[in-house]
């Protein structure tokens, strides 16, 4: 099929052979250690073989980027204990049914017949409370940035429509917090970001401003296509080498210096910042979002408190360490013998974004 225009210039092998040289001129034989922290990216580079274009002194790491991934077992311990209560109906984003929560899954669970459907935005999840009267509807609001705003959205519809029986689980995280935490473990040391392209649709740049400026760590915002990351490589590398740190914009062509202010707007009027748990890197202050005490109604933690036991992982699994950037998948004892996408001992093996389901799909080594 024939790609539309503005889309397949950016696949254009001219233009890419162009960049890698470049790349390739400017780092010179010095070890350079960029990271990523989306999962679009992640799935971008292995699917398009970037990471095979580029000199072997350049290493790409893949951070917490995937929301999936990082959504801690405790939450789907919570939503599995909701979906097993009479007159509850869990709705969620299509990802999350197969994470293995610490005793089960959503999946196994709605086998076993519990009524867990799949949506693809908040607004279903108010229709299928509207439809279900006498029933409690709970919606599983994960992601980051760019998924809370829609959710904003549809709280502020429910409180309009007066829908008492929506509620929402809330897990929703911000980047920033994280990526201060991994500049600050020292565990690898990150030379560059490549800003995720729709996180900062809704941001904007000025959340990576720190990291250019308290750390010294140039950050350029990307879209997601080879001449989009080979952009944003090429310019990053340059930094580096010239010792330069400051935040860029290679997707100009979608995300503005100021973001989405309405959605921004949106997300401060029905979220306020709280402490959350994060897979791998655990709990970071003010690195979530809960619903603001006038929206407290829609709050499933508060409505209807449940106690779950104590969460637990894998003893093998090496998802936190993957996440955090510090071991590749194919490090882990299980990736490619027990743990396939259609046996996904761990988050990461989930989502079609998560690092070890890139891996194993694209058939990365090393
Ligand atoms: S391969 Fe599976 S078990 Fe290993 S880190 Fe990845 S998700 Fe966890």
């Amino acid at each position: 099929m024939r790609q539309g225009k503005y889309l397949s210039e950016f696949k254009q092998k001219r233009y890419t052979s162009t960049l890698v040289r470049a790349i390739k001129q400017a780092a010179g034989s010095m070890p350079i250690t960029l990271m990523e922290v989306c999962g679009t990216h992640t799935v971008a580079i292995y699917r398009y073989g970037i990471n095979t274009l580029l000199p072997p002194s350049i290493e790409i790491l893949a951070g917490p980027g995937c929301p999936v991934c990082v959504t801690p077992n405790e939450f789907i311990d919570r939503a599995i204990t909701y979906s097993q209560k009479e007159r509850f109906i869990i709705v969620t984003f299509g990802d999350m049914m197969k994470v293995p929560g610490s005793r089960s899954s959503l999946v196994r669970e709605k086998g076993r017949g519990a009524d867990i459907r799949i949506v693809y935005s908040a607004l279903e999840a108010l229709d299928i409370a509207a439809a279900s009267s006498g029933q409690e509807v709970i919606f599983l609001a994960i992601g980051f940035e760019t998924t809370a705003p829609t959710v904003a959205a549809a709280v502020q519809e429910a409180k309009k429509r007066h829908q008492g029986n929506f509620h929402i689980l809330c897990e929703h995280k911000v980047l920033p917090p994280a990526l201060r935490a991994i500049v600050e473990g020292g565990e690898l040391r990150m030379q560059g970001l490549i800003c995720p392209g729709h996180v900062s649709v809704v941001t904007g740049l000025r959340i990576y401003e720190f990291l250019a400026h308290d750390y010294g760590i140039p950050c350029v915002v990307a879209g997601f296509e080879p001449v989009d990351i080979l952009k944003a490589i090429h310019l990053l590398v340059s930094m580096v080498i010239s010792g330069e740190a400051r935040v860029a914009n290679e997707y100009s062509r979608v995300v503005l210096t100021e973001g989405n202010q309405r959605a921004q707007q949106l997300m401060q009027e029905v979220f306020e910042p709280c402490d959350a748990t994060w897979r791998g890197l655990g709990t970071l202050p003010l690195s979530g979002l809960r619903l603001r005490p006038e929206y407290g109604e829609f709050d499933a933690n508060r409505v209807f408190p449940v106690t779950i036991d104590p969460p637990r992982e894998h003893p093998q699994c090496i998802c936190g360490d993957v996440l955090r950037g510090t071991k590749r998948p194919t490090e882990c004892p299980l990736f490619r013998g027990e743990c396939t996408p259609e046996t996904p001992v761990g988050a990461c093996m989930v989502s079609s974004e998560g690092n070890c389901a890139a891996y194993y799909k694209y058939r990365v080594d090393k």
